[in-house]
């Protein structure tokens, strides 16, 4: 429960006594755009910000870890999770199922905290719908598509078919970018960042999020 008079256990809230409902920050971008740099650089500046990690059905990659950058289930996992209604929302993505998990985000928002969630744009459509609009919906673009084509082509040993294949997701992707409220352009990793940030910082101050500024304005004017 939030009041108007004290700062929530874990302290957050300020010296004034009021404190804010979590931002969910959403940020989306065709892959090779440079989000998951954006979002580690967000969450290493930004202690009160807490990751969603998603599920899903696909095979893990090299070097990711399981249960920090995704929980890798099996389809029939994923299966149960949706019929006990354990998402808050999951998509198709590219032949493999995602979702993202209720239970980490109620318990983030409870201890006063902001959620990043890197979800596509059905699962930012969604989580709109479901949070009554309240949702900051960001999207990254690459510099541009003959930049995004160098990025994604990294590997010498991709085929031309499987690059041509990135290309049409990332086509795909950066079609429903009239579905966010902020659009940045990633030319340059630190001032894309900064943008990113801004974006956070000024979300945060919005007098909605003020939970208890009713309280505070009275104890300043009595
Ligand atoms: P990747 O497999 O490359 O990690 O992610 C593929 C796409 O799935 C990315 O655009 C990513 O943002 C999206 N995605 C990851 N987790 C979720 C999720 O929980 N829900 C939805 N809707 N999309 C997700």
């Amino acid at each position: 429960a939030q009041t108007d008079s004290h700062p929530g256990p874990d302290g957050h809230g300020d010296a004034h006594g009021f404190r804010r409902r979590g931002v969910l920050f959403v940020l989306s971008s065709p892959s090779g755009a440079g989000k998951s740099t954006i979002a580690r650089k967000l969450l290493a500046a930004e202690p009160e910000l807490g990751m969603s990690v998603s599920v899903t059905t696909r095979p893990i990659r090299p070097g990711e870890v399981d249960g920090k950058d995704y929980h890798f289930v099996d389809l029939e996992e994923f299966r149960r999770m949706v019929a006990e209604d354990e998402f808050l929302e999951w998509a198709h993505v590219f032949g493999h199922r995602y979702g993202t998990p209720r239970a980490q985000i109620e318990t983030m928002l409870a201890a006063g905290k902001d959620v990043l969630f890197d979800i596509d744009w059905q699962g930012a459509q969604q989580l709109f719908q479901i949070a009554g609009g309240d949702v900051v919906r960001v999207f990254i673009f690459p510099p541009s598509m003959d930049e995004l084509r160098r990025r994604l082509s990294g590997r010498a040993t991709d085929s031309a078919e499987v690059i041509e294949a990135r290309m049409a997701r990332a086509a795909n992707e950066v079609s429903h970018w009239d579905g966010y409220d902020y659009v940045l352009v990633n030319d340059d990793v630190e001032s894309c960042f900064e943008g990113v940030r801004t974006i956070l910082c000024a979300e945060r101050l919005k007098r909605s999020r003020q939970t208890g500024l009713i309280g505070f304005i009275r104890r300043l004017t009595r």
